[in-house]
């Protein structure tokens, strides 16, 4: 039977709101559109090999679990960048999103070193503020409109060779200030919508499964 691979990065670490409803509502469409599903859960110590993946999920967290990965994340590096160079499907959300980029400072002003593989950095907003509630996207290359909910003390901001993965309708998005949400590059995108964002948007959990039936080698 055909097979989608599903990679929950750091799934027993990183898992705020119930971001492990990406990985289930992804699977439940692959196996209605015929695939038999595995998902294999890598984490502190587990090697990360590109080629193994179909779907690549790194959810969001609480500071102190995004400091306990950020050794480990960076031995992962290499791989990560070339699965995510190659097209492969990557999905990271909030402090998963935080650590793509190049640094995120906490909530007591500490930084956190992210991967560097994307130029965005985080800051922590002052008195310990966050951003939290309802969120309605519009995503930036096609204009489906997304919903969901964020919950975070970071705020980002791209570099001027990033694109956004949508603008922001209600809520704050990035920062709360020039209407950015999340980034998208190639089929890797980085969002503040929690919700599970596949599980409230199905529409956006087919098109990226569809990405990556359209990926593999072997269908
Ligand atoms: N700890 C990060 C922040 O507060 C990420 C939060 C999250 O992933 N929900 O910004």
């Amino acid at each position: 039977m055909k097979k989608i691979k599903i990679c929950h990065l750091y799934g027993n670490l990183l898992n705020t709101y119930g971001d492990v409803g990406n990985v289930m509502a992804f699977a439940h469409e692959a196996r209605k559109n015929g695939y038999e599903v595995e998902i294999v859960t890598v984490s502190i110590g587990d090697k990360f090999y590109s080629a193994d993946y179909d779907f690549v999920f790194f959810g969001g967290g609480q500071d102190y679990e995004q400091r306990i990965v950020q050794t480990d994340l960076l031995e992962k590096k290499d791989e990560l960048k070339k699965y995510i160079d190659d097209g492969g499907v990557f999905l990271a959300i909030c402090g998963g999103y935080q650590l793509l980029g190049q640094y995120y400072f906490d909530a007591y002003n500490k930084k956190i070193e992210g991967l560097n593989i994307f130029n965005h950095y985080t800051e922590n907003q002052d008195k310990g503020t966050r951003f939290t509630g309802k969120i309605k996207i519009k995503d930036a290359i096609n204009n489906k409109v997304y919903e969901g909910f964020e919950n975070h003390g970071g705020i980002t901001h791209l570099s001027d060779d990033q694109k956004p993965f949508g603008f922001v309708i209600e809520g704050n998005g990035n920062n709360g200030s020039d209407k950015t949400e999340g980034f998208r590059y190639k089929n890797t995108i980085g969002t503040y919508l929690h919700g599970p964002v596949l599980a409230r948007n199905e529409e956006l959990c087919k098109d990226l499964l569809n990405i990556s039936i359209s990926n593999k080698t072997d269908n």
